[in-house]
């Protein structure tokens, strides 16, 4: 058994930042990560990070009051307006803080933090490091990372790379520990923690047509909801509107925010012809342009009756040259077009989980000890529609707020010996379970199970919803829970055996889409990201509540609970 006082599950920006604040409070951290850090899916985050800075010419009355308000009027009124609160107010220290520590952000021509618009923000607040700010961010976290490590003389702060954390540990109500899979070796270990957090990112390969790394399986949302801590709010699926046809690979919402237009094949700015979307045209929301793309789509005014172009020829050489590099990279790669000359083949594909492991904006879930932040977590700031920008800074603002409070709970602790029982019977079981599993004769291929389920997502659980394709994609989904008892591995081997990995993720990802469909399907109104064609509007009455599913073996229980109101009253979301 591997002893810390604290274990951050999770290498992305909220991970390592979490992570770095406990270490700051000199206790010994350990960050366990099924990929090395640098390759999380924070790495791939394009556009830019959301502060009330006010260095844009159009900024200047910027505030955090405003961001705060932004962001609960975004999110539809789902956010709890404390947790928007608290995300507006550090905003800026957060951003200085990585700017002291070397990130090199774009700036404007008198050296100041660039800032551009982005969808749904009343003012250029998104500060940016070219089109590669995730990039930038999490290399210069890992920088400080690397320092504390080096610095560390009795493993104060310690990283496991490629370690797959299968199982969360949680006794009386107070959290253990976890078991994790070494992947170099096959074998199993209980790691024994006065506090863990769990920073596994989002869930999008969920869906087939997803912007998300194929490490995105929802799997670190699966492990908690195993061991009893509720998933809030799992309906709420954010579409991006412009990502690249056929691959998905996201065309950054910093694209529109530079002036980019999006035109049908009547070569109109049909986002004219919607009411919500005719103030903010491109910068409306994501969920008001995904949706308007869709029915455009639908409505047979889309390019071979699938996507829309994204025109940025008018932008000139020099500024996507300097504003939007990787955007014209991908484009020449993986289509052969270069955007300067061409206009961009786009539409929208499954982009963020506002949802997640359900915390409060402490970063602490119900049970004692165990903790959450970044986008696995749901704090919830984002509530029915996340607005861009608002997720890199939620990883570092809530990665940050999380550590502390850990540090705190942790400090002083002096039942040393407790869960060490409990422990190694989790860590007996989970030995028994991988066994099962690759001695089992079943007739199904995970891979064949998989593909069936992230189509399915895509046809029933999209952009549009209907209780008739909700229903389809809860018997489909209960069809798949029951063909995974027979899964069959071809690969048996102990070392890097990724057949083995992927098949145990599979688990995970069959029953985090179960809370998605069942949450929306229970959700009968129309919010943010949730459209319900049999239920167009929002309703208050009944549904100004944020959903919490529990685990049970026949599927997820539903619960709700209040929004957190109290700066802001609901009313008509218009742009
Ligand atoms: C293409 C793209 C572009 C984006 N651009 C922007 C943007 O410009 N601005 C913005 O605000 N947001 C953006 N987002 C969203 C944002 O990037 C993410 O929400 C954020 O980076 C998530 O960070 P994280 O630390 O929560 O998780 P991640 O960076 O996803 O890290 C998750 C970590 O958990 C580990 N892990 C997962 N499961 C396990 C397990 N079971 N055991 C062990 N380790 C595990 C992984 O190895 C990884 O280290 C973008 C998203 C995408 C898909």
């Amino acid at each position: 058994m591997q002893y810390h006082d604290v274990v951050v599950v999770g290498g992305g920006l909220a991970g390592l930042r979490a992570a770095l604040e406990v270490n700051m409070h000199n206790l010994r951290v350990a960050i366990l990560s099924k990929v090395y850090p640098i390759r999380s899916h924070s790495v791939a985050a394009q556009g830019g990070i959301n502060a009330p800075l006010g260095n844009h010419p159009r900024g200047a009355h910027d505030s955090w009051e405003r961001h705060a308000f932004d962001t609960v009027k975004g999110s539809d009124y789902l956010a709890d307006q404390d947790a928007a609160v608290r995300m507006a107010k550090d905003a800026a220290e957060r951003i200085i803080e990585m700017e002291h520590w070397g990130c090199p952000f774009s700036r404007t021509p008198n050296g100041k933090i660039a800032q551009r618009p982005f969808g749904g923000a009343g003012f250029p607040r998104t500060c940016f490091a070219a089109d590669k700010t995730g990039h930038m961010l999490i290399h210069t976290l890992f920088e400080q990372i690397v320092k504390y490590e080096q610095a560390a003389e009795r493993g104060e702060l310690k990283i496991y790379n490629e370690w797959l954390v299968t199982s969360l540990v949680i006794e009386g109500g107070v959290c253990r520990g976890v078991i994790a899979l070494e992947l170099a070796t096959g074998k199993l270990e209980a790691f024994k923690a006065d506090a863990v957090l769990f920073a596994t990112g989002g869930c999008g390969r969920l869906y087939t047509n997803s912007t998300n790394a194929m490490i995105n399986t929802g799997m670190g949302m699966a492990v908690p909801f195993w061991a009893g801590i509720p998933l809030k709010d799992m309906e709420f699926i954010q579409f991006h509107p412009t990502t690249l046809y056929g691959s998905n690979i996201l065309m950054t919402e910093g694209c529109r925010g530079e002036g980019g237009y999006l035109t049908n094949k009547r070569n109109e700015r049909f986002l004219a012809n919607y009411p919500d979307s005719r103030k903010g045209m491109e910068v409306a929301p994501r969920d008001i342009v995904s949706r308007n793309i869709t029915t455009e789509i639908l409505e047979g005014r889309a390019f071979e009756n699938a996507y829309v172009n994204l025109d940025l020829r008018h932008l000139g050489e020099e500024r996507i040259a300097a504003r939007l590099p990787a955007i014209r990279e991908i484009c020449r790669k993986f289509l052969g077009i270069d955007p300067v000359h061409e206009p961009i083949p786009v539409q929208p594909g499954q982009h963020y989980t506002m949802g997640g492991i359900d915390v409060n904006s402490d970063g602490a879930s119900p049970a004692k000890g165990f903790y959450a932040a970044g986008e696995a977590s749901c704090v919830s700031v984002h509530g029915a529609n996340r607005l861009g920008g608002n997720s890199l800074l939620e990883t570092i603002v809530f990665g940050k707020i999380a550590g502390e409070h850990m540090s705190n709970y942790v400090f002083g602790k002096t039942d040393l010996g407790a869960g060490d029982k409990t422990l190694e019977d989790a860590l007996a079981q989970e030995e028994k379970k991988l066994k099962a599993l690759m001695n089992s004769d079943g007739g199904e291929n995970p891979s064949n199970l998989k593909e069936e389920m992230q189509r399915m997502m895509t046809d029933k659980v999209g952009i549009f919803r209907t209780k008739e394709s909700l229903s389809d994609a809860q018997r489909k989904i209960r069809e798949l829970r029951d063909r995974y008892k027979k899964v069959r591995l071809r690969y048996t081997g102990g070392p890097y055996n990724y057949d083995l990995a992927s098949t145990i993720e599979l688990k995970g990802s069959i029953d985090v889409a179960e809370t998605v469909i069942v949450g929306a399907l229970a959700r009968e109104e129309s919010r943010g990201s949730q459209f319900r064609r049999d239920f167009p509007a929002r309703n208050d009455e009944k549904f100004l509540q944020h959903t919490l599913a529990y685990f049970t073996p026949e599927g997820p229980r539903l619960d709700y609970k209040d929004v957190t109101l109290g700066y802001w009253e609901p009313k008509e979301r218009k742009y």
